[in-house]
């Protein structure tokens, strides 16, 4: 078996609408192509042995075990990879259960699709599989250290890329509201929502969060004095630089018990807490110092630690923090005990699980000292033993949730020193007695204010309620179910993308909205090129849905990119599918028509149930996409007396519709004429019918995000599509005598078009300067030289410099060919230099005449046209 490529699906796409994270491998079964499982001696025992648990996959079946019974009566191996692919990511808890295994066009290749939760992860589980099955049909087994190898390697990935707790937390609530979310270029940096309307986060940061604020609150003695002057209770203390000054310090703060932290430390690092005398005070100071230059020296409080929540000026949640500790069962030794504490699932490393391991440190042994105890005592049952002073999480202690404890006093005073700090989100560190008794009356403080405070403890607290305290910052950012989105606009199909997104973008700009939009040429903010080059992929899409002014996203949507990864985002409100043609079949696996248009319906599909589908009636193709989206149908056609529309009119439908010489938009009993076709510059003075089919699919679009019929005619009288912005779309040049039209046209179905063009020049004789690129098919010359028979009344046969392989001539033979099955009698000439061909056209063209080129290079053609005295350009567009 040999893996050809592997590609990460992150939208909706070819395989599933819905499961969006989907690998994509595609598999060379070599020399299994023509072994089912069954025929692999000892293959079943083998994969049994590895991965028992593989009886969970129902498969076709339906049942429990359904998919070993495949393999037990055979099936291909890339359909057993997709399984061994699943299962080895849920044996690690990443739980997916979607796959597929299609044969491709090419004997012995599969597409192996599975699920994934985590990118690297996902490819890393589909190479495993791979490997596993390999070596079963080799070895009859897999190595179990291998296989435990496997296991340990996708769980380091999957937390590797794990966001924080308190990150994920708010990312979830976002999910559970509908909100859109990614990370950016930063790692730690998630946005929420798109364009104007997104908002960022940064752990519990928020781009509300200010700046002062957050100083503030990290330089814990100025925070101290801030408070300590608006009459807020905090602990007495001083900072100092040396040694020499600690004695006074003590002195000053009212002597032992004294706590001494750096000035700038967190997570509880360098904090000695409870100092009985100067030895411990000395080794205190030691250590702070390590963290950080000065050292804060402060009177200790006795009490216990709580977390006070702050989220837009409330009180969402209080935690009451226990330090880690152990509680005797008359048995065991302390040592004993930790070891099982740690045990508990529960805690992690740091910061990435609810509770974090027990570690002794110095102050560790200290306590046990303290308590009489060493670390093979026996504790009797129910004691306890304190393991370290401060109450951190991430120092092994758990948090108890006190919310509906705290007096209301406690509440107000919180609340207000978050407002003196400064900050949206805020810990407050309070050591007190009793937290449901106002602080002044128990003697406690607020030891400091923390920006970026962790929610873990609130989210899942050892003890007590869990808190919704991300549900409090999501309502914070969209207050009252404010939208997150912007309207997306995405157009597929195979000829016309371009043009129908520009026009769009162009119609909806007639609104004052800024408008961002991604094509084959580039994308664009308002009036201005972002980056230039042939961007109608999902990266494209994601920069403009990442950009702070964008208000509508109109997005021109490829093929390459919904093969390659999906589409960008989750739904559309208005997806347009403008045709399917015959147009690269044979790449990346879609090698009908057929599969070309179930690709292209994705587009379609994901659009939201509230949006429009808007679908082109007259190409059944396209018609058919309506039954496969959830989402409105608006159509489009060409054709007054379609049934399709018209039906669809009569249920109080919407659609477009080309009648009597005008564009109109009908809904139930309403017509609204927008505009003659003559009067819109695009179409060429109505005689080009594929853009007259453009732009009645844009001021469809348009129509149904609730532009007006004013602002859609406002934009189709004035767009203009000129030379320089698309040079090669239906260029056309008065050239005082006669007129030259440049078009790159590379497709039946886009000759079939420019014909309908050239079909409508009445004034008189039209000529053809034709050819293609070498690696069209030899029918697609032939089509082409039938149509250049039927619509040119002479015709010069070129080839393109660049002849992709094949041997010069046999192209314009095969164009011959065409037009001689046409007419056996037709005018023609050879001329194969492309240079020659364009100029001898030129200077044969008699007076009225329209000469069509189909250029191997666009910029050479418009040149040499140039050269001839061009009286005006793009006359269609004046
Ligand atoms: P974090 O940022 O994780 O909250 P930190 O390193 O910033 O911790 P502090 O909050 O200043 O440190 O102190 C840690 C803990 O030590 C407090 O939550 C409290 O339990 C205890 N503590 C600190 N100062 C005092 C004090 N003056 N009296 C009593 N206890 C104190
Ligand atoms: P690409 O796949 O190269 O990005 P596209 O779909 O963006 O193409 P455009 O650039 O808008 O299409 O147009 C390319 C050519 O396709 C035009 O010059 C014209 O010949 C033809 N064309 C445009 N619109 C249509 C249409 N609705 N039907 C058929 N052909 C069309
Ligand atoms: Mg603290
Ligand atoms: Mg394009």
């Amino acid at each position: 078996m040999r893996i050809l490529k592997i590609q990460t699906l992150r939208g909706p796409n070819y395989w599933s609408i819905r499961r969006h994270k989907l690998i994509v491998m595609r598999l060379d079964l070599e020399n299994l192509a023509e072994t089912p499982s069954n025929e692999i001696p000892g293959f079943y025992e083998g994969l049994v042995e590895a991965l028992p648990s593989l009886e969970g996959h129902y498969c076709s079946p339906g049942c429990r075990g359904g998919f070993l019974m495949r393999v037990r009566e055979g099936t291909m191996m890339g359909h057993i990879v997709e399984h061994v692919a699943l299962e080895l990511q849920e044996l690690v808890g990443m739980h997916v259960g979607f796959g597929r295994t299609r044969e491709t066009s090419t004997p012995g290749v599969y597409q192996v699709v599975f699920e994934y939760l985590n990118e690297e992860a996902g490819r890393y589980a589909g190479r495993a599989a791979v490997r596993l099955c390999q070596s079963i049909v080799d070895r009859g087994r897999y190595p179990k250290a291998e296989l435990e190898q496997d296991l340990q390697d996708l769980k380091d990935l999957w937390r590797d890329a794990a966001l924080g707790p308190s990150t994920e937390s708010i990312v979830k609530e976002a999910e559970k509201k509908g909100i859109p979310w990614m990370q950016l270029g930063a790692r730690f940096l998630i946005q929420l929502g798109y364009g104007v309307n997104q908002k960022r986060i940064q752990a519990t940061m928020t781009d509300k969060t200010g700046i002062l604020g957050v100083e503030l609150a990290c330089d814990k003695e100025a925070t101290k004095r801030v408070l300590a002057n608006a009459g807020v209770p905090v602990p007495k203390g001083t900072v100092i630089n040396f040694l020499d000054d600690l004695e006074e310090a003590i002195e000053y703060v009212g002597g032992y018990p004294i706590v001494i932290k750096p000035l700038d430390g967190n997570h509880g690092r360098g904090i000695t807490i409870d100092i009985q005398n100067w030895q411990e005070a000395e080794a205190a100071y030691d250590a702070a110092r390590q963290v950080s230059r000065s050292i804060i020296v402060e009177r200790y409080y006795q009490g216990r630690d709580h977390r006070v929540l702050v989220v837009d000026g409330k009180v969402v949640a209080v935690a009451e923090r226990v330090p880690a500790h152990v509680i005797g069962d008359g048995r065991s030794s302390i040592a004993e005990l930790i070891e099982e504490t740690n045990k508990d699932p529960n805690r992690g490393e740091g910061h990435d699980n609810v509770l974090t391991k027990i570690e002794l440190d110095r102050t560790s042994y200290q306590l046990l000292e303290r308590q009489g105890y060493t670390l093979d005592s026996v504790l009797s049952k129910d004691e306890i033993c304190y393991l370290r002073a401060t109450a951190n999480l991430s120092t092994g202690g758990v948090a108890v949730d006190r919310t509906d404890e705290i007096h209301p006093e406690n509440v107000w005073l919180a609340q207000r020193v978050v407002k003196i700090v400064g900050l949206d989100i805020a810990g407050i560190d309070v050591v007190t007695s009793d937290i449901s008794r106002p602080l002044r009356e128990v003697d406690g403080v607020i030891v400091e204010v923390n920006a970026a405070p962790g929610f873990r403890m609130h989210v899942a607290p050892s003890q007590g309620t869990s808190r919704n305290v991300a549900g409090s910052v999501i309502e914070m950012l969209f207050p009252n179910e404010q939208s997150s989105r912007i309207p997306i606009l995405s157009v597929t199909g195979t000829n016309g993308k371009t043009t129908t997104t520009r026009l769009l973008a162009h119609i909806f700009k007639q609104t004052g909205k800024v408008i961002g939009y991604t094509t084959t040429d580039g994308t664009y903010i308002g009036d201005y090129l972002v980056e230039a080059g042939d961007n109608t992929g999902p990266q494209s899409a994601q920069l403009i849905l990442q950009d702070p002014t964008v208000e509508v996203a109109v997005l021109e949507t490829a093929r390459g990119g919904i093969v390659r990864s999906g589409l960008a985002f989750e739904a559309a409100n208005v997806g347009v599918v403008l045709n399917v043609a015959a147009d690269h079949l044979g790449i990346s696996d879609i090698d009908t028509i057929d599969q070309l248009a179930h690709l292209k319906s994705v587009v379609a599909e994901a659009v939201f149930p509230d949006g429009y589908a808007v679908l082109n009636a007259d190409d059944p193709r396209v018609a058919a996409m309506a039954e496969r989206t959830k989402a409105n149908i608006a159509y489009f056609t060409m054709n007054p007396n379609s049934e399709l529309v018209r039906n669809h009119i009569q249920k109080g439908g919407v659609a477009a519709v080309y009648e009597n010489g005008f564009l109109s938009i009908l809904k139930g009993d309403w017509t609204h004429r927008i505009e003659r076709a003559e009067n819109i510059p695009l179409t060429m003075g109505g005689r080009a019918p594929f853009m007259i089919a453009n732009a009645l699919a844009a001021s469809l679009a348009a129509f149904v995000q609730n532009v007006s019929i004013e602002q859609i005619r406002a934009g189709l009288n004035t767009f203009r599509a000129s030379v320089s912005q698309t040079p090669g779309r239906m260029n056309l040049f008065n050239l005082g005598n006669f007129h030259a039209l440049v078009d790159y046209a590379h497709n039946p179905h886009s000759y079939e078009a420019l014909g309908s063009f050239v079909r409508n020049w009445t004034n008189g004789e039209r000529i053809g300067v034709v050819g293609g690129p070498g690696d069209r098919r030899d029918q697609d010359f032939i089509a082409l030289g039938k149509l250049a028979a039927e619509i040119f009344d002479y015709v010069i046969i070129k080839e393109d410099d660049d002849t992709r392989g094949r041997t010069r001539g046999s192209a314009a033979d095969l164009i011959v060919q065409g037009i001689k099955e046409v007419n056996p009698n037709y005018k023609y000439e050879l001329i194969l230099d492309e240079t020659q061909a364009i100029d001898k056209a030129l200077d044969i063209a008699p007076e009225n005449s329209l000469v069509v080129i189909l250029p191997e290079s666009v910029s050479r053609a418009i040149k040499l046209i140039r050269a001839r005295g061009v009286v005006k350009e793009e006359i269609h567009q004046q």
